[in-house]
């Protein structure tokens, strides 16, 4: 019998709409590594955008000027990169592989056309679309973050109809319906996943 076990960590990509709920499940999960098989790691990627007020730099994002994002472009140091609402975002591509590298599954917390282009460069990379009970749900939880203008609010709705409609592309959808339920499928997913006797390509 030929038994191995793949020692690289996964690389998990979450995508959904904004104040779908990403971050507080990724934060209730990571919480919880007793539910899970490897350790899990979050990338922090690199915006433009000015942090908000509770944000961190090195902890949320690294905050870069646009000068500093294009000199890493051109060091073709990012995994893949995104202008998302007039910003851009990039993922740090040599700090994914070395987590991968020494066994750490790593999630990203990104937009659709980035989950779209890194299934391409990395094609076992696991796509998990998180999406909210309905529209109108999603639009209370965008008005009760605060954070945004009324202009910004209509954009992000428009934004997430198109966002809803590559749900197709992904491996696994998780409605963010009530906080526990979408952390416990969550966890369930990466469990299986592990498990596993087949490649996912
Ligand atoms: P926010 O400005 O609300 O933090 O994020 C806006 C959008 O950008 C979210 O959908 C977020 O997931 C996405 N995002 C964050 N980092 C990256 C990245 O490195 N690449 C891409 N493509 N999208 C990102």
């Amino acid at each position: 019998m030929n038994v191995s076990v793949a020692d690289e960590g996964f690389l998990i990509v979450i995508s959904g709409p904004s104040a779908v709920g990403k971050d507080t499940i990724l934060d209730c999960l990571l919480d919880k590594p007793d539910q899970l098989k490897k350790p899990v790691l979050r990338c922090i990627t690199a915006t433009t955008r000015s942090p908000r007020p509770d944000e961190r730099d090195g902890v949320d994002y690294h905050f870069f000027s646009v000068g500093e994002f294009h000199a890493v472009v051109q060091q073709d140091g990012f995994l893949e990169y995104a202008n998302v609402f007039g910003n851009w975002y990039g993922t740090p591509l040599s700090w994914v592989a070395e987590q991968r590298a020494m066994g750490s599954d790593v999630i990203l917390k990104i937009d659709v056309q980035g989950a779209l282009k890194v299934k391409e460069r990395v094609q076992d990379a696991l796509l998990i679309f998180f999406r909210p009970p309905s529209l109108e749900e999603l639009e209370r939880r965008l008005r009760a973050r605060n954070t945004e203008t009324e202009e910004q609010i209509a954009r992000r709705l428009l934004d997430a109809r198109n966002e809803l409609a590559q749900m197709p592309h992904y491996d696994y959808i998780v409605v963010n319906d009530t906080l526990e339920e979408a952390v416990s499928d969550l966890a369930a997913i990466l469990r299986a996943e592990h498990c596993k006797t087949r490649p996912r390509i």
